[in-house]
């Protein structure tokens, strides 16, 4: 299959996808989805977003030949480095692509949810560029848990709604996120932060974050003259790996791994949906989703805090039932060590999520001894400097 018909036209890939959501959701989606094909499409469009990708957030990102930690380890490693963009991770790219969207659209208004604040601190950044107004919906536990991101997010103009229903977590505050979108549809604007949720977010969310594994493909053919054997990244919703992969979907000699959190290695503790999970749906789109056996969803663990989501999006669900990718898991205590390589190795300090594919680094190089690895840095890891604090001591 080509990857021009995925998603097909009513937002499926394979059986995965879809808009599963409520008839008044019906009509934004519709809106959005045609804005999108129209505006993405514009010479004027593409220029600003690139624009903005280079000026402002620092892009292209080096494509970093990780010496120390190749030899250490017997493979060619190269870091694609999300993690020196503008706010620390890949989350901006996405986000920047959304609100010139909103923008052309009019929308005075951009709401989100977040959970630990990554993605919510992203939205109120750029809202702050175009002068948007901007609300977060974030459970009030993680408002709790997350006090500085909350007080970026403060500090860059935008307010942070805590959300006091059901877990007070992630998926309580998308479902406000989303009740408000319905009520005030016309002037606001939903940015939503991952490959997730009801078509047309998905695919463009993936469209977004391409960026990624274009820029790493012209990169390698340049520095190695022929393409990677292995591309691996973690996988939370699902948006940085997938920006890594989709442009490589065609090169069937590119092997895929996502990593996802296995958190504290207890059955019952985990974020790998797709490796544990079962297919259900989840706000809006069919995929796998952590559930227990009366189909409610279970609450999300990992040490990484943007890896703590029970969902993970469509696409990758299609990856994993027609195996263009394979799904790995590391654990809280793996991951911890990743962490360490890493900065130990080659003086860069990686954030939590991405620690999980650099420890997985090891069990592959094992098997790919002297191979072409890309791995996607998606982020840096000042921000969990407290959390390894408690592991180390
Ligand atoms: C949010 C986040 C992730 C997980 O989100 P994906 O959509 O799976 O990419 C991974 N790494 C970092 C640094 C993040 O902030």
């Amino acid at each position: 299959m080509s990857n021009k018909k995925i998603p097909d036209s009513r937002g499926y890939f394979g059986e995965f996808g879809g808009k599963y959501v409520p008839e008044t959701l019906w009509a934004c989606l519709l809106e959005l989805e045609g804005v999108y094909k129209e505006v993405s499409r514009q010479a004027s469009f593409k220029k600003e977003l690139k624009f903005y990708l280079s000026e402002y957030a620092g892009r292209p990102t080096p494509l970093y030949f990780a010496k120390n930690l190749s030899k250490h380890l017997g493979a060619k490693i190269y870091l694609k480095r999300e993690d020196l963009l503008h706010t620390g991770a890949h989350k901006i790219n996405n986000s920047l692509g959304q609100i010139l969207l909103a923008k052309h659209m009019g929308k005075r208004r951009i709401i989100a949810e977040t959970g630990a604040g990554q993605h919510g601190v992203s939205v109120a950044t750029v809202s702050r560029l175009f002068g948007l107004n901007c609300e977060i919906y974030m459970g009030a536990e993680d408002v709790l848990r997350q006090k500085a991101n909350v007080l970026r997010m403060r500090v860059l103009g935008a307010k942070v709604i805590p959300v006091c229903n059901g877990s007070k977590t992630l998926k309580d505050a998308c479902s406000e996120a989303i009740r408000d979108w319905v009520t005030n549809v016309g002037d606001t604007y939903y940015l939503l932060g991952s490959t997730v949720g009801p078509h047309p977010y998905p695919y463009m969310v993936r469209d977004f974050q391409s960026v990624i594994g274009s820029e790493a493909k012209k990169q390698i053919l340049k520095k190695e003259k022929k393409l990677p054997n292995y591309l691996v990244a973690c996988v939370g919703g699902g948006s940085n790996s997938m920006g890594l992969f989709h442009p490589f979907f065609k090169e069937k000699s590119v092997k895929f791994i996502g990593v996802e959190a296995a958190g504290s290695g207890l059955n019952s503790f985990n974020s790998a949906s797709l490796t544990k999970g079962e297919i259900g749906v989840l706000q809006g789109a069919k995929s796998f989703v952590l559930q227990d056996k009366f189909g409610q969803i279970k609450e999300a663990h990992s040490v990484a805090p943007g890896l703590d989501y029970p969902g993970v999006g469509p696409e990758h669900a299609f990856y994993k039932v027609t195996k263009r990718a394979e799904y790995v898991t590391v654990d809280d205590r793996q991951a911890i060590k990743g962490f360490k390589m890493l900065s130990q190795q080659e003086g860069i300090i990686p954030a939590l999520e991405p620690s999980h594919a650099i420890y997985y680094l090891k069990e592959l190089a094992k098997a790919a001894k002297n191979k072409i690895i890309i791995v996607c840095l998606s982020g840096r890891g000042d921000k969990d400097l407290d959390i390894v604090n408690q592991y180390i001591k």
